[in-house]
């Protein structure tokens, strides 16, 4: 028999998965896509309304998996008619060059199209189903039974073989969830209705940046002068305009810094030696970071010698990683890392630190799932963020803006340390931030932290949790040390309550925990390489299963 296939939700994560299955099998197979948006393919961070045009993408080019065609391809093809409408100057193509996260939205959308000629050429039946939602799903022994909500509010059900699921990421319809006060930044076009005023934004990462850059380009404009120097021109009337970012150190990120492409190898702390510590049955955390520690010095000994890193224990080592530029105004210290990373692009020279913890992230993210609750609690605490610092760094045109917005005295940034309280619930709205006794008073108030792993509770297809089938990898763990729902190495849920390969879970919200830097278009297409194997592996037994009069031709 043909196998049937569902897809929930239509981002990068889908389309990645469906380009790995493309490539690795020939046979035929039903293909059913549902996306709730109107348009297929541009996932979440990349649509129009939910990201301002003013948003940047935080890959570069070089370090996007190619699909039919690699970015750079896609846009030496466009007109420049429609570069230019999507914010990029067409004579600025480059491997190493950020773009407007709208454009990787179309990019990705005539991919998705490419793709989906590709399969019905190769034999596939292929049924989009845009403004449907997904709104259930319950496994049967010889199929998944999906509940979808049409565009007319109709609800109907469908029956696959496999479903994978890639929701995505999961935030309120609406962020504005009390009076002035926003659960997240997005939809951007939420953040365009708040009135100049005094506003405070929880983060100071990217999707701080993200908000900032928003309420900016509302209440004024980025102006670039001949030299390339920007500054900010805030619009007659706003003079209220003013935001505040907050968080427990109070850092910017820094700017992306030049490294080689693709990762050269490691020496020490490697794939191969983490594989080695989890064959070995015993605590993890400790030789890991040993074994990063050794890794370290080995790259970089100058930075070894003025962090003093052998001889420091791993809670030691994060707070030493971020005590000089907890100690410095954020601001100098942003312009005088942005000079140097501009510096360093421009002689093509590797901070060898940097880049030993931009490679170790992926390595030491394998022993995640195998750490107990006491290792997980110390690694999510004080290791991630020392990776995500030096991971999450964001294009150099992020730093000019928060640097134009801090020179026109429209953005601010406190640190809160750990001993801080926010009310929300206040009848004049927005929210008081009180640090040390010290009440700071917002109008408007925006969580701007970025997506939290997500408990089973909170899985948005009910049945799977009443069957049991979705459940938390580690029950009675508090919301803020979830490690997401119990799935294994293929993404499967695990359970003994399901046929096997009948699901996949790929939304991400729910495997933060267990995979803590899934984010990001790389992690779509690894998660889908995986996928697409066993999906492959899937529709060639149903098809060798099925009895010979019923198997329809292989396309050639
Ligand atoms: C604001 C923001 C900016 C980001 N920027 C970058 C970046 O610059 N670079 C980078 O590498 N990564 C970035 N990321 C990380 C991001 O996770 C990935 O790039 C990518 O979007 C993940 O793709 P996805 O398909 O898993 O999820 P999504 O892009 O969220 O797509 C999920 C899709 O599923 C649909 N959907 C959800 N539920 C249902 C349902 N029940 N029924 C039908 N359809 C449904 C949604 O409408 C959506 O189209 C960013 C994330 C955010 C939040």
């Amino acid at each position: 028999m043909t196998s049937s296939i569902a897809f929930v939700g239509a981002g990068p994560t889908t389309i990645y998965t469906l380009h790995a299955l493309l490539e690795q099998t020939a046979l035929p197979f039903s293909l059913t896509i549902f996306e709730e948006q109107p348009t297929a393919g541009r996932g979440t961070p990349y649509r129009p309304g939910w990201n301002d045009p003013a948003m940047l993408s935080n890959i570069a080019s070089i370090e996007i998996p190619p699909l039919e065609e690699t970015l750079i391809d896609w846009l030496n093809a466009q007109p420049a008619s429609r570069l230019v409408a999507l914010g990029i100057d067409p004579g600025e193509i480059g491997e190493r060059t950020f773009y407007p996260r709208l454009a990787l939205g179309e990019f990705f959308h005539d991919q998705f199209e490419a793709l989906l000629d590709r399969a019905r050429a190769q034999g596939v039946t292929v049924n989009l189903r845009t403004r449907c939602r997904v709104v259930d799903a319950v496994s049967e022994a010889d199929a998944m039974v999906l509940t979808v909500r049409s565009r007319s509010g109709e609800l109907t059900k469908a029956r696959f073989d496999h479903v994978v699921l890639a929701t995505g990421h999961q935030w309120p319809e609406d962020p504005e969830v009390r009076p002035g006060y926003y659960l997240s930044p997005w939809p951007a076009t939420a953040l365009a209705a708040i009135p100049p005023s005094n506003i405070g934004i929880r983060g100071t990462s990217l999707s701080a940046i993200d908000a900032a850059v928003a309420l900016a380009v509302t209440h004024g404009e980025f102006v670039e002068d001949d030299e390339g120097g920007l500054s900010y021109a805030a619009a007659p009337g706003t003079e209220l305009f003013r935001m505040t970012m907050m968080s427990r150190k109070g850092l910017l990120p820094e700017a992306d810094f030049f490294a080689p492409l693709p990762y050269e190898p490691l020496a020490i702390c490697t794939p191969e030696a983490m594989e080695a510590l989890i064959a070995a049955d015993g605590l993890l955390l400790e030789p890991a970071f040993a074994l990063f520690r050794q890794e370290l010095i080995a790259a970089d000994p100058d930075y070894a010698t003025a962090t003093g890193i052998a001889e420091l224990e791993l809670e030691d080592f994060c707070e030493r990683y971020f005590a000089d530029r907890a100690e410095a105004d954020p601001f100098d210290w942003a312009a005088a890392n942005l000079a140097e990373a501009e510096r360093n692009y421009e002689d093509e020279h590797t901070v060898p630190w940097r880049y030993a913890i931009l490679r170790m992230h992926e390595v030491l993210a394998l022993i995640v799932p195998h750490l107990d609750a006491e290792e997980y609690r110390r690694f999510a605490k004080h290791f991630k963020p020392v990776f995500v610092d030096d991971y999450a760094t964001v294009p150099h045109e992020s730093i000019q803006r928060m640097l134009a917005l801090h020179a026109a005295d429209k953005l601010d940034v406190m640190a809160i340390g750990d001993d801080y309280r926010i009310d929300s619930h206040r009848p004049e709205g927005g929210a008081v931030v009180t640090v040390a006794g010290e009440r700071h008073e917002f109008p408007v108030f925006i969580e701007a932290t970025g997506q939290r792993p997500l408990q089973a509770k909170a899985f948005p297809f009910p049945s799977l949790l009443e069957q049991g089938i979705v459940r938390d990898a580690q029950p009675g763990a508090a919301p803020s040390a979830s490690r997401g729902i119990a799935i294994d190495d293929q993404f499967h849920p695990i359970s003994e309550a399901i046929p096997e390969d009948q699901l996949f879970c790929l939304s991400l919200p729910f495997l933060l925990g267990r995979h803590p830097f899934i984010q990001g278009i790389t992690s779509s297409h690894e998660m889908g390489l995986v996928v697409a194997e066993q999906l492959a592996a899937a529709i060639e037994r149903d098809f060798t299963d099925a009895p010979q009069d019923d198997a329809p031709a292989v396309a050639a």
